[in-house]
Parts: C-alpha cells; sequence; structure tokens
C-alpha cells in the first residue's frame, strides 16, 4: 500500500512512496513480486502510470486496474470528456468551452446564460475546480480569474460554461475491461460541510447505498443510455480501458444527464458500495486486469449500507493534524475506513482534513444510519467534526 495510513497497516505493509513517483512504484512492485496493482487516485492515472508500467520492460507484464493516461482524460479534462459524450450520444449539460485568450468571449457568453451559471475549470483542481453562482457579476470576474490569471494553474487554462442541472445527484460505478463491464451497487453522498447540505463543497461528508429512486427503470436508462454507450464510445475512439468509470450523474425529472466522469473509485462513496459487494471482489478486478469481465457477474447485497466520513474541526478550510484518535478499539457496530489517519509513538492520530469513514449496516437505512452513527458517537479527538443528517434525506423520499 502506497502510502497507506493507520488503517492500511493493519491489513497490508504500507511503503512510503509518493503515487506519482513511478519508478519507485515499479521497483517496489519487482522487489515484491506484485501481480496486480490497483490504482487508487487520479493523479498518477492522468500521468500515465499504466503507460509507464507498459513502455518498462520488467513492469509490462503486472496487471494493472486503472486506465491509460488517455482513458484517464476523462477525468483529467472536461473537456474532452465533454467531447466524448457529445460523440457518442450521452446525456450531459449544454456547453461551451474557451481558450485562454477568449476571457472576454467568455463573459460576454454568461450574459446570454440563464442561472444558476456553471463554470468548470478544464483539469484536475482536487475537487475545487466547479464553480456555481447566481450572480453574473461574480461569474464574470471569476471565468476571467480562471482564464487570466490562472486561478487554478494549468488546470484552468480552458474553463466550460454549462448549462445547470436541476435534480439529485447520483454515482454510479463501473469495472470494465475495456469490451465488458460490471455494475457495481450505486450510492449518493453528501458534499457539503453542514447538516442540510448548507456552508462550503467537501470531498465528501458521508454516503449511503442503495438509493430509493435508482429503481430499475432508473437504472435500466443509466445502463443503457450511459453506461453502454460510454463502452462502445471507448472501443469506437480505441482508447483500451481497463479500470472503475465513476459515473457522477444527475436525475432530473427521472432522466439521467452525466455531470462528470471518474476514472477510479472515489469517496466516501467506495466506503457504502464496497460494504454491499458479496462477490470475492479480487477475482473481480482479475478478471477486469486480463480481460476476463466477460459472463461475470456481481453479487451484491441488498441491505444498506450509510458511511459518516468523521472530519478535523476547520475542514475544508484549515484544521490541524497529530490529534490522538481514541475509541477506535471500543467501536463495533460498524466499519471504520481510515483515511487522514497515521500511526506516531504507537497512537493512531489525525493526518488530514477528512479522517474515517464509518460504515453502518442494515436491513434498512434507519439500521444503517443508528449502526454508523453510534460507533461514530464512541470515538473521539479534540475537534472532531462530522455530519448528523447521513441519510435523513433519503429517509424522506422513501417516505
Ligand atoms: P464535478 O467536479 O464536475 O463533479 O462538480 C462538482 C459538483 O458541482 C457536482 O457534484 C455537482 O453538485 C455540481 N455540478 C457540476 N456540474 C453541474 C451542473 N451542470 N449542474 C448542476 N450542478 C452541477
Amino acid at each position: 500500500m502506497a502510502p497507506g495510513n493507520a488503517g492500511t497497516s493493519l491489513v497490508a505493509e504500507n511503503v512510503s512512496i509518493a503515487v506519482d513517483d513511478f519508478e519507485k512504484l515499479g521497483a517496489c512492485c519487482i522487489e515484491n513480486k506484485i501481480e496486480l496493482v490497483v490504482v487508487g487516485p487520479e493523479v498518477p492515472l492522468v500521468k500515465g502510470i499504466r503507460d509507464y508500467f507498459e513502455a518498462t520492460p520488467k513492469l509490462s507484464s503486472i496487471l494493472m486496474v486503472g486506465p491509460g493516461k488517455a482513458g484517464a482524460q476523462l477525468e483529467g479534462s472536461k473537456d474532452f470528456s465533454k467531447q466524448f459524450m457529445i460523440r457518442h450520444g450521452v446525456p450531459t449539460a449544454k456547453a461551451r468551452t474557451f481558450h485562454a485568450h477568449q476571457s472576454e468571449e467568455a463573459a460576454a457568453y454568461l450574459e446570454t446564460c440563464k442561472p444558476p451559471l456553471v463554470l468548470k475549470a478544464d483539469g484536475l483542481a482536487a475537487g475545487k475546480g466547479v464553480i456555481i453562482t447566481n450572480n453574473l457579476q461574480e461569474a464574470k470576474s471569476t471565468v476571467r480569474e480562471m482564464l487570466e490569471e490562472k486561478k487554478f494553474g494549468d488546470a484552468s487554462s480552458k474553463v466550460l460554461i454549462e448549462e445547470f442541472l436541476d435534480g439529485i445527484e447520483l454515482s454510479v460505478f463501473v469495472l470494465t475491461d475495456g469490451e465488458s463491464y460490471v455494475i457495481l451497487p450505486e450510492a449518493k453522498d453528501y458534499k457539503r460541510i453542514g447538516d442540510g447540505d448548507t456552508g462550503p463543497n467537501t470531498g465528501g461528508m458521508g454516503s449511503v447505498s442503495p438509493v430509493s429512486f435508482a429503481d430499475a427503470t432508473f437504472m435500466g436508462k443509466v445502463e443503457h443510455q450511459i453506461v453502454t454507450p460510454t463502452i462502445e464510445g471507448l472501443k469506437k475512439d480505441g482508447i483500451p480501458f481497463k479500470g472503475f468509470i465513476f459515473v457522477g450523474l444527475m436525475n432530473v425529472k427521472g432522466e439521467p444527464f452525466v455531470i462528470e466522469y471518474n476514472t477510479r473509485m472515489g469517496d466516501p462513496e467506495t466506503q457504502s458500495v464496497m460494504a454491499r459487494i458479496q462477490s470475492d471482489f479480487l477475482e473481480l478486478l482479475l478478471a477486469a486486469a486480463k480481460g476476463n469481465l466477460r459472463d461475470r457477474k456481481i453479487q451484491i447485497d441488498p441491505d444498506f449500507a450509510l458511511t459518516i466520513v468523521m472530519a478535523a474541526g476547520g475542514y475544508p478550510e484549515k484544521y490541524d493534524k497529530g490529534r490522538v484518535i481514541s475509541g477506535l478499539a471500543k467501536a463495533s457496530s460498524a466499519f471504520i475506513f481510515h483515511a487522514g489517519t497515521k500511526t506516531q509513538n504507537g497512537e493512531v492520530v489525525t493526518d488530514g482534513g477528512r479522517v474515517l469513514g464509518v460504515t453502518g449496516r442494515g436491513k434498512k437505512l434507519q439500521d444503517a444510519q443508528k449502526n454508523a452513527y453510534s460507533t461514530a458517537n464512541d470515538i473521539q479527538w479534540e475537534g472532531v467534526y462530522f455530519r448528523r443528517d447521513i441519510g435523513n434525506d433519503v429517509l424522506n423520499l422513501m417516505k
């Protein structure tokens, strides 16, 4: 596990190698006779870890879950993915792309758009590259900052101005070998820091799976209008793809529209998704990496999973690290996934903004919620923060 955290050290050996140090990762794989590499984050995918392994004779036979640089563009460039969706008939918000020298055109175009106005940096911006505002002046000055002053560095050398989609969000996960695919459980996440979806956006403060409105009819539309054309589109474009496609979509009055693709699993949805997979997941990963996914089925637990993200006080703004976490051993009603943690002098301490994901399960969503919260309430550190309303909106929808 590179680099890993206090949680992964319980189930694997952590190695202190940066996720984009391909040379060291390759050497580590050879030294430890690694047969399968599962690439977690987006940065190494976009930088071409698969291309590096494939081009290096000693590494080329190592199996990998994760697309090459070309496929990772689905996540790495919003302009690329928008053009891809248009080319292959995947429903998505209408958008126009503006380049660095076109900030005046972009500002003029904004005047013709109906608010809310959606601005997106083209490249990777660690989840911060999307700005949504009702204020035309703010949108105009932001688009200038993005294009002229490179507010997000190279990531904003192109900016998309997109139609606003009004609906409920859903995340759908697909594991593919580029020919066949399996659809993993769907999930809904909670992006805002505060209860009732208030305050600034975060990397995600919780998730639930399954999601009531993702019934057979809706998921049928997702498969036929989004998943199949995406896989077929990759084939038509000559882009091999062995890895995950995470479709972030909006349910607009019962119709799915793609907001974005990720080319990996992403948290905090993954915690709830994994809790519901009954099949041997390693076998599925191997099949995807070898190109053998055809006829594979995935067994999914019908029970609910609910994940609460426990964060450091102050997140997503400034926060402290190094706070000692207590109560981890006591927790029993839920599974604890570590994120920003490390071991220091024999104690587990906080080492990031989002520290733990606590996943409860149950036959009913209420049970999953109760189990997750009872464990979260037992875990303590100075300044700990988590939302108290994860799952409530889905419970209301179900009523
Ligand atoms: P992204 O990084 O593309 O996932 O965007 C971040 C968040 O912005 C999404 O999860 C949505 O909540 C919101 N968002 C992005 N694009 C749109 C859109 N066209 N309409 C409405 N909300 C959007």
